[in-house]
Order: C-alpha cells, then sequence, then structure tokens
C-alpha cells in the first residue's frame, strides 16, 4: 500500500463555499474489475509503482476504499440544454475524488463517471453504462493524439452490475482526468442564482488554478472571456478540420478550459456530409456538424452573460465589454480553421484562391459522399507534375468531370508552393490523420467487451490510435471505409 500512501491530494475545490460542490462517497460496482489501463495517463500522473492488478490498489481508483487524502465530491452546475436553461444540474453521475499533485506534471482532477447518485442525480442512478464508458475512454485519447485539446482517462473499470436503461447493460467507472472539470454552466449556476459573490469566487478560483498569467491583466474577469473564447474557438475549428461532432454541446458540457468533455453520441464523419447529426436524439439537428462553430458562439455568449456582474457595475458598460469580446470569436474561429484547412491541403502560405478551391472541394465530396479522412490521407499523395498518380484520387469521385476541373486549379495553386511534391506530403500527412475512431470500431470494441468481458479490442484500438497520423502497415484495416454494418449503429444520449 505504501505507494498508494505516497500520492498527494490537495483538494482545493472542495475548499471553496458549500454551495459549490456537494461531498458524497462513490458506490462501488459489483464485481468491479480493469478492464483497460491507459499507460500514457499512468506515466504523465507519475502512478508507475500503482499495481492496477492488484485488487486492493484497484479499489481505490473504483471508490470501494479511499484513501484518508482522497475528498470526494459532486460539482454543482447548471447549463443550457438544447438551448433551454436548466437551472441545476450537477454531477449527477461523476464524483471527483480529489485533486492529485505530481511532482513534474501539475495537478489532476481525478474523477470516477459512473460512481452512483449524488445529491444531483435528479432520480436517475448515478451510473454508466460500459458502452458510453468505451466510447468516451477511447475518444478522449483519440482527440488527445489528433492534437484536439480533451478530457483524458486513467483507466476502464468493468463490472457485473446491471444497469437499466431501454435494455439491461453492464455498468462501469471511467477514472476521468483533467486539469479542471469546471464547464459554462458553473458560472451560470451562480449568476442565475444571483450569487454575484460566488461568480467572483469561482472566477478568482479557475484563475488562480489554471490561468494564473490573467492576474496580471487590467481586469482579470475579461481576460478570462477572451481566453475561454479563443480557446473554445480554436477547440471547435480542429472538430471541423477533422470532421468530429460531437452531438451535445449543451454549455454544461463546455469546459473553461476549451478542453473537449462529456462525450456522449459523438461521431467522426465518414462520408463528408455537413449536415451530419450524431446523436439519434437531436430531431431538430440544433448540433449538425455544420452548426457547431456557431452553437460554440451560443455557447461562448451564455459564459459572457454570467460574467457580466464582474466587467463593470454599470449594466450597459459591461455588456458593451462583452460584446466587444463576443465579435472576435468568429474571426479567431475562422482564423484557426482557415490555417488548419490550408495545412489539409498542403497549403504553406495563404493565398486568395485557397479558400474557394477548398470549398469547391468540400462541395464535391459532399455531393459524391466522399470519406472525409481517406479522401484528406490520399490528397497527400496529389502529383503536380504525373497527373496519371492521381488516379484513385479521381476514383473516389462520381463527377469525375468536375474532379478534373477542379484537380487543374489545385495544380496551378501549388505551383506556387516552395516545395516538392514528396515534402509537402510529408508535411500533409502529418495533419490529415491515417486512423480515426469510426463508429464502428468502437462498436467492435463494446460487442467484445459485452458479449465476452474480451477487453483487448480496446487496448487494441488505444495503441492505435495513439499514433494518428503515423502509417501502421498492420493496422491498414482500420482505414478503410467502414463496413456497411456501421450505418445501422444508433447512438443516442442515453448512456
Ligand atoms: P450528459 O448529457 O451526460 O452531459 O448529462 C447531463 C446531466 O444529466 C448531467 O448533470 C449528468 O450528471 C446527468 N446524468 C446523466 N446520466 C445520468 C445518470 N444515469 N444518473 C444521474 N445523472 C445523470
Ligand atoms: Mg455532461
Amino acid at each position: 500500500m505504501s505507494a498508494l500512501k505516497n500520492l498527494k491530494f490537495n483538494n482545493s475545490y472542495s475548499r471553496l463555499p458549500d454551495e459549490f460542490f456537494d461531498s458524497v462517497a462513490p458506490q462501488p460496482l459489483h464485481g468491479a474489475h480493469l478492464a483497460s489501463l491507459n499507460q500514457d495517463m499512468v506515466r504523465l500522473l507519475e502512478l508507475d509503482d500503482i499495481d492496477f492488478a492488484n485488487p486492493k490498489h484497484l479499489a481505490t481508483f473504483s471508490g470501494h476504499t479511499l484513501l484518508p487524502t482522497m475528498q470526494p465530491i459532486a460539482q454543482c452546475y447548471a447549463g443550457h440544454q438544447f438551448g433551454q436553461f436548466v437551472p441545476r444540474l450537477g454531477d449527477g453521475r461523476a464524483i471527483m475524488l480529489g485533486e492529485l499533485e505530481t511532482e513534474h506534471n501539475g495537478k489532476w482532477d481525478i474523477q470516477i463517471k459512473g460512481s452512483g447518485p449524488t445529491l444531483y442525480s435528479r432520480g436517475s442512478d448515478g451510473r454508466a453504462v460500459l458502452r458510453s464508458s468505451i466510447r468516451e475512454y477511447l475518444c478522449g485519447e483519440a482527440m488527445h493524439n489528433l492534437g484536439i485539446p480533451s478530457s483524458r482517462a486513467l483507466c476502464l473499470i468493468a463490472s457485473d452490475e446491471e444497469v437499466y436503461r431501454e435494455q439491461i447493460e453492464p455498468g462501469a467507472m471511467l477514472l476521468r482526468v483533467s486539469p479542471s472539470h469546471v464547464r459554462f454552466g458553473t458560472f451560470e449556476y451562480f449568476y442565475h442564482n444571483n450569487q454575484f459573490e460566488h461568480i467572483k469566487t469561482l472566477a478568482d478560483y479557475v484563475i488562480d488554478a489554471n490561468y494564473p498569467v490573467l492576474k496580471n491583466a487590467d481586469n482579470p474577469y475579461i481576460a478570462l472571456l477572451a481566453e475561454v473564447i479563443q480557446r473554445t474557438a480554436r477547440m471547435i475549428a480542429g472538430w471541423q478540420a477533422v470532421g468530429f461532432s460531437h452531438g451535445v454541446m449543451n454549455t454544461d458540457n463546455m469546459s473553461i478550459l476549451g478542453l473537449t468533455i462529456d462525450y456522449g453520441p459523438y461521431g467522426f464523419l465518414d462520408a463528408y456530409e455537413p449536415g451530419f447529426v450524431c446523436n439519434h436524439s437531436d430531431h431538430q439537428g440544433r448540433y449538425a456538424f455544420d452548426k457547431q462553430p456557431n452553437i460554440g458562439l451560443f455557447n461562448v455568449t451564455c459564459l459572457a452573460q454570467a460574467l457580466l456582474p464582474l466587467f463593470n457595475d454599470d449594466g450597459t458598460k459591461a455588456a458593451n465589454i462583452a460584446r466587444t469580446e463576443l465579435e472576435k470569436y468568429q474571426h479567431a474561429f475562422v482564423d484557426a480553421f482557415s490555417k488548419q484547412m490550408r495545412g489539409k491541403l498542403g497549403f504553406s502560405m495563404q493565398r486568395e484562391e485557397d479558400q474557394p478551391i477548398t470549398q469547391q472541394l468540400l462541395d464535391l465530396m459532399s455531393e459524391d459522399k466522399v470519406d472525409y479522412t481517406i479522401l484528406f490521407r490520399q490528397l497527400s499523395q496529389f502529383s503536380t507534375i504525373e497527373p496519371q498518380y492521381n488516379q484513385p484520387l479521381r476514383d473516389q469521385f462520381i463527377q469525375r468531370d468536375a474532379f478534373d476541373e477542379w484537380a487543374k486549379q489545385y495544380t496551378a495553386r501549388l505551383k506556387h508552393e516552395p516545395t516538392s511534391d514528396a515534402k509537402r506530403a510529408t508535411a500533409m500527412n502529418k495533419v490529415n490523420p491515417k486512423y480515426i475512431l469510426r463508429n464502428y470500431m468502437a462498436e467492435a470494441a463494446i460487442r467484445k467487451a459485452e458479449d465476452d468481458k474480451d477487453y483487448s479490442e480496446i487496448d487494441r484500438l488505444l495503441e492505435l490510435l495513439r499514433k494518428p497520423f503515423d502509417e501502421q502497415p498492420e493496422n491498414n484495416h482500420y482505414a478503410d471505409l467502414p463496413p456497411d454494418w456501421a450505418q445501422r449503429i444508433s447512438v443516442s444520449c442515453s448512456s
């Protein structure tokens, strides 16, 4: 047990006023066992000395026997869900065990998701099913390794516990890890309760813990909004560039650090479809792929409103300040997104024709239902000298003449590039992933885990997705088009 005893927890969030959280002990799962351990997180959290295969050690991370220095809490927050304000949500099925202080890698919230009911469960069971836990486990790593900021997870714990959803499913726990789990909705909670002193306390806490440089700004709270706007815009630009659809962009699922959090019915694009809706419960398509940038603006606007009392005592002046900051969102998004798209097309410098060339390609891909990831990876091989080598790329399209016309313009544009085709290919392969977490891949891992308690596919995918930009010849089949049965997978909020 000594390795466990050496862990240092400093639970700053639980020293905040009572309204911020509720102290609650996690409820262990019957038959809890380790399904997968994320070695990258073990290293980052400096937990190399912990033997997770040892049931005593695992018991500490699965909410069974807590360390005396852990202070389990559920955080309170509100949020706009599908556009409607819900005054109190909170961690209904997640409990933060404590904030782990590492020697070299900073401080991390260690949270169990699926840990049983809390004050904020609103009549639900506080559990998470194995299916959704596997999906969140894999996607956090997939996103992180794609270079998109994300919460991550230390391990996945499976169990023999039955959880009731549309059908009975096995329950599970995810050890979720993030430098902070504060959400836009945490600020909204206090704003809508008129607890303005708590907005300040929370903002000071976030700045102190996660944005210390902002303390020197003229008004650190305006600087905080400005920084969150930038990070949110950049994060969503990353989603759009890689073809990721979050599915539930409620303000309670928006991280104050600009991290992708709360993976539910997310999906990566297969064929390029701008209006793609990954969440089958989202009947209005509010969170469709192409609406994400605008929803990001709606969400940062909700945050700005909640911060207004900290900007200026005069309401009109405060609103003007917020408006000035919010106007920068659009620019930040376009800037980040166009930069990423230029990279995907191999444009190392900026030219006027870049945007129309990119848009024409996307339009053609959308009309011909071309696979987003495969196409961009293939585009790396585009030859400006020997067009016959572009035949496999051309074969992706139904409208060949339209493609030829586009290829002519693309060739002309690439002639302005200072590098050779080969060098450009290398650069493009660093931004156009070969491997993404397609729904069917997660589904195959889920089926094995559910049917046979066989968790090997989870580990295989974890390893694959650690290096999404690398050629991995033994894994080429994961870079193919999804199989036909993938179209029948349905993901919704129920998890
Ligand atoms: P989500 O859509 O997963 O972000 O969850 C929205 C809200 O519902 C959050 O406050 C969750 O904590 C809560 N919630 C979701 N599922 C459950 C559950 N099974 N038991 C209790 N609370 C839940
Ligand atoms: Mg959530």
